[in-house]
């Protein structure tokens, strides 16, 4: 148990919000669509924190927060759509799925292991002034448990989270409350709707003086980006579950007292085991690209169901599923 602290929407709260950031912990704000559970996106276990609190029983990619669209640029490759709505809708609730760009630093955990990255600049002014303080991305879903309704005060934070989470802002109501709008572009540059939220399509359409795709329509399509529209990673080796030891030929992703070629957490802590996990997977796969012979398989250590085990099993349990 966590206790909670409320901290008011001034300049020591904020400064109180931005010092618990950096250190790793868990502040929820208020933004102009809902209440987000901010996390430093850098820090995998922080980012993995956030799953732990909401109880979140999946690995999906999370929103990363930025005070600036400057700021998007030393995230994603940037393009002249993007640019274009970022002038027009940022600050403000609308979402961008970007080509992550080399050297960006952030936590495997808030892309779940895909090459793109959601970037979003909130209007609202306490997640405004917490962004400016803390001076970095913040990745942050909805304040909620998961599977619950979206807040938008800080009594329904705590309704949910008090006990699990470090601090709450509390920044008063959330206007639009809706999530945001995320936009994905295909490999032509399609720009693609991904969700619909508190930015209409059609103000994006004018904007852009195009129409937007239906991420059916993109799906289905030649315009796919491979790794862009895709819904999650999956390494390319077969992925054997519950193993205990590696068989000839496979590579070893161990946990616990089951060591590993590299190992989620020796100490069997789940919040690290979850950090390292989208790494571990892309680093056995570029491990069995350069083994000769070929290592024909990833056998995975048993990894406990309880609390963030939950979401770390479900995700190998994606990876290990038969391809089509
Ligand atoms: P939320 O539940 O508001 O945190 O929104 C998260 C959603 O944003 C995810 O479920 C995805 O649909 C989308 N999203 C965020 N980041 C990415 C990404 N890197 N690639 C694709 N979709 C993303
Ligand atoms: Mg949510």
């Amino acid at each position: 148990m966590t206790k909670t602290k409320v901290l008011e929407f001034d300049a020591a709260g904020i400064a109180a919000a931005a010092s618990i950031l950096q250190g790793g912990g868990r502040v929820a704000f208020a933004t102009e669509t809902v209440f987000g559970l901010g996390a430093d996106a850098r820090n995998g276990a922080a980012v993995a924190s956030i799953f732990e609190a909401k109880d979140r029983p999946a690995f999906n990619p999370l929103i990363v927060h930025l005070a600036q669209a400057a700021e998007a640029r030393k995230y994603a490759t940037w393009s002249d759509q993007a640019e274009t709505l970022a002038r027009a809708f940022w600050p403000g609730p609308l979402t961008m799925v970007l080509p992550l760009r080399a050297g960006h630093g952030l936590s495997d955990l808030v892309t779940a292991g895909l090459p793109s990255v959601g970037l979003r600049v909130p209007a609202h002014p306490a997640a405004q002034a917490l962004l400016r303080a803390f001076s970095g991305p913040v990745a942050a879903p909805s304040a909620n448990p998961s599977g619950k309704i979206s807040p938008t005060s800080a009594a329904h934070v705590l309704a949910g989270l008090d006990g699990r989470i470090e601090a709450v802002l509390d920044g008063g109501n959330c206007a639009v409350g809706v999530e945001s709008t995320i936009i994905g572009f295909g490999s032509d540059g399609a720009p693609v709707l991904l969700r619909a939220g508190g930015v209409a399509r059609e103000e994006i359409e004018a904007a852009l003086g195009a129409p937007l795709l239906d991420r059916t329509a993109a799906q289905a399509g030649a315009i796919t980006a491979p790794g862009q529209m895709q819904s999650h990673y999956a390494p390319a080796l077969p992925v054997r579950l519950g193993a205990d030891a590696p068989r000839e030929g496979e590579l070893m992703l161990g946990f616990g007292a089951v060591a590993g070629d590299l190992t989620l957490s020796a100490r069997g802590d789940l919040r690290e085991a979850a950090a390292n996990l989208f790494a571990h997977l892309h680093a056995l796969d570029a491990m069995a690209k350069a083994r000769d012979p070929a290592p024909t398989g990833i056998a995975v250590a048993p990894v406990p169901m309880q609390g963030l085990g939950a979401a770390i099993n479900d995700r190998l349990a994606r990876a290990a599923a038969p391809r089509g």
